[in-house]
């Protein structure tokens, strides 16, 4: 595979920090386009899901980081049931998400806030499924 990256030192930077937050290897994805194929979010996408993949193995963090599409992912998991690779894109969605939010100083949550702000209605639907997930049991 041809790589075009950028900045290797920062590359190598994002994407240990993606496998560290989801434990999923951006190199596994062989580019079906399964996930794509039954995202039920596209049509809100900039950047298709396979895409997603193909800019992550590419070094083109800062486009994915960017995109209207890792804000628009449903967390709904079907192009993870779906993937022949095993890849998880639903965890490297959110784990790209943490890092946008770290990155503007907001990477912490107190637990005890958070029933307060889930009735702030212009709340993404996908933090507050983050939120059920990773905070209930
Ligand atoms: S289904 Fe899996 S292997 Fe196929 S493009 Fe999506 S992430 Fe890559
Ligand atoms: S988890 Fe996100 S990317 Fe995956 S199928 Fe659902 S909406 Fe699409």
């Amino acid at each position: 595979m041809v790589q075009t990256i950028h900045n290797p030192d920062k590359y190598e930077e994002d994407i240990l920090q993606i496998k560290k937050i989801s434990n999923e290897m951006v190199n596994d994805c062989m580019q079906c386009g399964k996930c794509t194929a039954g995202c039920p979010a596209v049509a809100e996408m900039d950047i298709l899901p396979h895409q997603i993949l193909r800019h992550l193995q590419l070094g083109h963090f800062d486009k994915v980081i960017q995109s209207k599409t890792i804000w628009n992912c449903a967390s709904c998991f079907t192009c993870a049931s779906r993937c022949p690779r095993g890849v998880d894109l639903a965890k490297l969605m959110e784990a790209i998400r943490l890092i946008s939010l770290r990155r503007k100083g907001n990477d912490r949550l107190k637990v005890e806030n958070i029933s307060q702000l889930m009735t702030d209605e212009k709340m993404p639907q996908q933090a507050i499924v983050s939120a059920l997930r990773k905070y209930s049991k």
